[in-house]
């Protein structure tokens, strides 16, 4: 059985026809299957569209969030609720075009594969600058955590033991690309071709992405950390040069006019200094986030059908009763 988890906010253009392309090529697979989409607290009338559709096909299953709570909360909920022995996490846009299913599926029953990664194929030349940050993050992001995940996309196809790890992750700002590659198991890739946006826009701007590419190499390296360190050492060792040599000066009599090399001097430990607070206070927040541990995200409402509903609500009590117990 097969679970495909769909992230969705703000998709009521697109996501009625996205569902039924993803079934009809799930049709065509020879394998049971649950399609779960989770709708992230959209304001518009995504959720409408899913109640509707899940009239007709029983296969459907949604979860409503109480707000947005972002795109990795949407997955760690789909991989959380899914029941399939494997699942795949794909864009409710289509641009992760629903044909590489059967591959992926092909992948992980003949080669005996636990998790494949989708790899976006970069075939035009692009040069904006846009392209030039995400290759440098990712060029960064693979320098500094050692794990290689070059134009990954959040396209995946996850075996049941790889997502029963992912969801023991107690993280509470999960990079999801990042951590997938970080989990090992039996890992390949696939290449594709990203499709334009069935319809809507883009939800992702400028600042939530720099947002994303901090927090993320915060949580994967403490290299910026040490490098405060080296940078430190390094002033250091100039300032005592500096003085040396103005005391020498000094002593011959000859000190220098004073007023621009004091103005260097203040400008270039200003910025070092406020560089390091800086780094030091994105590591301080994410500390700061993981340790009031709010959950990942919160259900208003669940599509399901009436037996699963039963079964969904034995075993998420379970846990809670397992936690209450605890001293
Ligand atoms: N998404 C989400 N929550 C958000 C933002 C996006 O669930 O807060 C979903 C969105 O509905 C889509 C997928 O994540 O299915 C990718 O988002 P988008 O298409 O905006 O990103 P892009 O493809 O431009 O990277
Ligand atoms: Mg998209």
């Amino acid at each position: 059985m097969l679970s495909v988890v769909l992230p969705a906010f703000n998709e009521e253009a697109g996501i009625v026809q996205a569902v039924r392309a993803i079934r009809a090529v799930l049709e065509t697979c020879d394998i049971g299957y649950e399609i779960l989409v989770v709708d992230d607290g959209s304001r518009d009338a995504t959720w409408r569209e899913l109640q509707r559709l899940a009239h007709s096909m029983r296969s459907l299953r949604a979860i409503r969030f109480s707000r947005n709570f972002g795109k990795e909360a949407a997955i760690r909920a789909g991989l959380e609720a899914a029941s399939g022995d494997a699942a795949i996490v794909l864009d409710a846009d289509l641009q992760h075009p629903p044909e590489l299913i059967a591959e992926m599926l092909r992948l992980w029953r003949t080669d005996d594969v636990d998790v494949v990664n989708g790899v976006k194929v970069d075939r035009r030349r692009e040069s904006g600058i846009d392209t030039v940050l995400t290759r440098g993050f990712y060029r960064l992001f693979s320098r500094l955590s050692g794990l290689a995940i070059d134009n990954g996309a959040d396209l995946k196809l996850l075996d049941r033991a790889v997502i029963d790890a992912y969801c023991r992750l107690p993280e509470r700002q999960p990079f999801f690309r990042g951590l997938v590659t970080w989990l090992g198991f039996r890992q390949v890739d696939l290449h594709f071709d990203v499709a334009p946006r069935l319809a809507g826009a883009s939800k992702w701007n400028g600042f939530s992405r720099l947002l994303l590419a901090l927090t993320s190499i915060v949580s994967f390296s403490t290299l910026p950390l040490h490098i405060i360190s080296l940078c430190g050492i390094g002033t250091s060792v100039f300032a005592l040069f500096l003085g040396l040599q103005t005391l020498w000066v000094w002593a011959g009599g000859s000190a220098v006019e004073g007023f621009t090399t004091m103005i260097l001097a203040l400008a270039f430990i200003g910025g070092i200094l406020m560089l390091g607070l800086g780094i030091i206070g994105q590591y301080l927040a994410q500390i700061y986030n993981e340790v009031k541990a709010r959950p990942l995200y919160l259900v208003r409402e669940v599509l399901d059908r009436p037996e699963r509903r039963l079964q969904h609500i034995h075993q998420t009590r379970q846990p809670i009763e397992a936690a209450c117990s605890e001293p």
